[in-house]
Parts: C-alpha cells; sequence; structure tokens
C-alpha cells in the first residue's frame, strides 16, 4: 500500500524518560509504515536542553507559530535532584510554560473515553474538557502577614500621574493580605482560544466565575468574553448550532456533575487548577488525559496530559518490560496529524489518524490493555494486560484490518 503523504511538516518535539521510549515505537510500530511523515524535529530532551542553553525549547515554540501545528512527547521539568542526575548547567524552566507563553496559549484538556472503563460520575457519558487560563491572578500574587492593627490600602499609581486609593481593611488585629491582578490582554487570548476551540472542535462553551461577589475583578472576565462572543463568534456559533454559556462558579460545578459531558468548561487559573484534577480523576486514568495548548490566533500544540513516567523508566533501564499507556501519546500524534489534515485539505490523513484512535479504542474494549486501565476495567470479557510493545503491536494489528 502506498503510503500516506503530507504537504506541512509537523513540529515534532520530543522529550524525556518512559515516553520518549514510547514516542520511538509510536512512530515505528504505529506511523511510518502507513505515513510518510514529515516533521521538523526538535530535541526536547534534558540533554539537547542543557546543551543549547534551552534555546531548542524556544525554537520549538517559534516553529509552531510558522508552521501552525505541534506534537510534544512530555518532558523533565528540572529540579534539584534532576540538577544531580543529569549534571545540568542551570535549572531550566518548564518547557510547556516557555512554549505557553511564546504562543500566549491556552490549555485544553480531555479524556479519551471507552466502554468498560467508566468515570465516577456515572451520567457522564462524553468527555468534559477543561480549559485553564493558566495567567495571573493568585498565582502571580503578593501577599504578606499584616503584624497587627492598621490600615491596608490599595494603591495604583498612573504613569499619567492618576492616582486611585481604596482602604481594603482596618485591622484591629494581625492577619493576612494579598494583591492580585490580571490583564485584559490575556483575558482576551483566553477568551479567543476558548471560542476557537469551540467552534473547532464543535462543542458548546461554559465559563464560569464569581462576578456576583468580585463585581469588578471577575466581572471583567465575565464582560470581556460577552464582548468577544458578540463581537467575533456569535455568527459562527449560531451556524454551527453551538451555544456559549455563562454562570457562576458554584452553579457550573452543579450542573457539571448532573451534566452527560460534552462541552468546554473555561476556568480562571484557581478554579481550573483546582476542577481539572478533580474531573481528570473522576474520568479514570491520567494515562488516557489527552492535552493541547491552543493560542488565540489558531496554532496548536498536542500531547498527553501525564509525565515521563519516570518509575516505569528506571524499571526499563533495568531491562525490565513495561505496561506503561502510550494512548495519550497516540492521541497526542492523531490530534496533530488530523489538524495538519485539515489545514493542508488532506483527507486520507485525516482519516488515517481517526481510523488510528478508533484502531486504540478497540483493542482496549476488546480486552487487552496496559497494567493502569486493568485495574479500572469493567468489561465483559477479562483484561488481558500486555507490555507497552505488545498494546502498540495490537493496535497496529486492529489499523491493518481498518485500512
Ligand atoms: P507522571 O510522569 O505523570 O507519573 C506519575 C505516575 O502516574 C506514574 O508513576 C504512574 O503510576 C502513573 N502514570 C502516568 N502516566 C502513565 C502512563 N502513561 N502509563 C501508566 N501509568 C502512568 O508524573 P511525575 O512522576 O510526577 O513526573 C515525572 C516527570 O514528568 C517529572 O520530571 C515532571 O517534571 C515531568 N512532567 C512533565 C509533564 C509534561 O511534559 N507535560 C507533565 C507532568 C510532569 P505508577 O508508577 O503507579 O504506575
Ligand atoms: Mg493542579
Amino acid at each position: 500500500m502506498a503510503k500516506i503523504q503530507m504537504k506541512t511538516p509537523l513540529v515534532e518535539m520530543d522529550g524525556d524518560e518512559m515516553t520518549r521510549i514510547l514516542w520511538q515505537d509510536i512512530k515505528d510500530i504505529l506511523l511510518t509504515p502507513y505515513v510518510d511523515l514529515k516533521t521538523e524535529y526538535y530535541d526536547l530532551g534534558l540533554p539537547e536542553r542543557d546543551r543549547t542553553g534551552d534555546q531548542v525549547t524556544v525554537d520549538a515554540a517559534e516553529a509552531t507559530k510558522k508552521y501552525g501545528v505541534a506534537v510534544k512527547c512530555a518532558t523533565i521539568t528540572p529540579n534539584g535532584q534532576r540538577m544531580e542526575e543529569y549534571k545540568l548547567h542551570e535549572m531550566w524552566k518548564s518547557p510547556n510554560g516557555t512554549i505557553r507563553a511564546i504562543l500566549d496559549g491556552t490549555v485544553f484538556r480531555a479524556p479519551v473515553m471507552v466502554k468498560g472503563i467508566s468515570p465516577v460520575v456515572k451520567n457522564w457519558k462524553k468527555p468534559i474538557t477543561i480549559a485553564r487560563h493558566a495567567y495571573g491572578d493568585v498565582y502571580k500574587a503578593t501577599e504578606f502577614r499584616v503584624p497587627g492593627p492598621g490600615r491596608a490600602e490599595l494603591v495604583y499609581h498612573g504613569e499619567d500621574g492618576a492616582q486611585m486609593c481604596q482602604t481594603i481593611y482596618d485591622f484591629e488585629c494581625a492577619g493576612v493580605l494579598q494583591g492580585q491582578y490580571n490583564k485584559d490582554s490575556s483575558i482576551r487570548s483566553f477568551a479567543r482560544s476558548c471560542f476557537q476551540y469551540a467552534v473547532d472542535t464543535r462543542q458548546d462553551l461554559w465559563f464560569s466565575t464569581k462576578d456576583t461577589i468580585s463585581k469588578k475583578y471577575d466581572h471583567t472576565f465575565k464582560d470581556i468574553f460577552q464582548e468577544i462572543y458578540d463581537g467575533e463568534y456569535r455568527a459562527r456559533f449560531e451556524e454551527l448550532g453551538l451555544t456559549y454559556f455563562y454562570t457562576l462558579i458554584d452553579d457550573a460545578v452543579a450542573r457539571v456533575i448532573r451534566s452527560q459531558g460534552g462541552y468546554i468548561w473555561a476556568c480562571k487559573n484557581y478554579d481550573g487548577d483546582v476542577m481539572s484534577d478533580m474531573v481528570s480523576t473522576a474520568f479514570g486514568s491520567l494515562a488516557m488525559m489527552t492535552s493541547v495548548l491552543v493560542s488565540p490566533d489558531g496554532k496548536y500544540e498536542y500531547e498527553a496530559a501525564h509525565g515521563t513516567v519516570t518509575r516505569h523508566y528506571y524499571r526499563h533501564r533495568k531491562g525490565e518490560k513495561t505496561s506503561t499507556n502510550p494512548v495519550a501519546t497516540i492521541f497526542a500524534w492523531t490530534g496533530a496529524l488530523n489538524k495538519r489534515g485539515e489545514l493542508d485539505g488532506l483527507e486520507d490523513l485525516q482519516s488515517f489518524a481517526q481510523a488510528l484512535e478508533r484502531a486504540t479504542i478497540a483493542v482496549i474494549e476488546g480486552g487487552t490493555m496496559t497494567q493502569d486501565l486493568a485495574g479500572l476495567w469493567e468489561g465483559e470479557v477479562p483484561a488481558k494486560t500486555v507490555d507497552s510493545r505488545a498494546f502498540l503491536q495490537a493496535i497496529a494489528a486492529e489499523l491493518d484490518k481498518r485500512l
């Protein structure tokens, strides 16, 4: 069979540890036999980041801006212990943070669902995608302990000489104080990425804050979302039959639990941090969570939500076979190939990506899976646990039947 051709290269960002091993196996077993894979390769593995002074991460992000679609392997974010282990010159920043800052993007996380592994919340039938505004608020706050009685004020000095000052509280005892901020430009980018991704994936968009209590801060988020919806997206949403729905965060939580899923839930930074862990845990395994970074001008970087699975890697290095789940990494590739196909008008590339996703799900639903899933399995046939490579080979066999 002739291999499927590509036009524009994908930006390929390699990574670390167990996911780096899976990365190569996925390419060898599931991609290159079928697709004449065109990628611009960037090695974001920690040794190469260290050798290039992290320039390779910046170059990869710039390439994503240029080509529009990237696929990324999980990477180590260095800490003290990694400094030792890899003899690093510097404690390099998280590559995801660097790439996100350059693309000004928002991260969307969604689970891959299979029959036989049911969410803890029994009425969830479709994935819930969480979009987190990863900028500002409490994550960039200034705070201190107030030592004793005294007045706390919120003060702003405009560059033009304007002054604003309000009393926060007249402390009669010791306490705590915090100042937070966000920027209209960042909220706008967040809103655009959310509306864009809703249109892309044909899903409704929910957005929630606490604007009844936070009448200026959270209300600004609400207003900016509404302004961008009305000005740039309403017509497209109506044409596609999609809904933009704003509600209070506490009402949203109640509705999410009662819902069937199948929408995007956009959250402020803290809400997104907390809710994404709750939602992903309730859906099952972290190894089934996909993640895509979307910039406001429609650039995409696909990856798995999990890390480099260090514990499995240490076992792999001792020569043991591991049963590490490659599903989220496979779906990062299929997401990127499908998007590339869509942008370049390559229907056979899109069909391939979709067939690979269906084959992956079919193998699990047929009872063959990695160890992490076997523990969650409630299917009728007993689970057959296999190592990573045997799992990839089972998917290839299923794919061959379908192509
Ligand atoms: P992790 O790699 O996500 O793994 C945590 C645990 O979750 C694993 O030990 C494993 O549990 C389970 N797990 C995760 N993915 C799995 C998979 N595909 N198949 C089977 N089990 C899976 O998180 P971590 O151990 O906290 O972090 C390891 C490294 O990854 C760190 O250096 C961190 O900086 C990096 N990291 C990178 C990213 C990213 O690039 N996006 C995100 C998070 C973390 P068992 O050991 O019990 O089997
Ligand atoms: Mg968290």
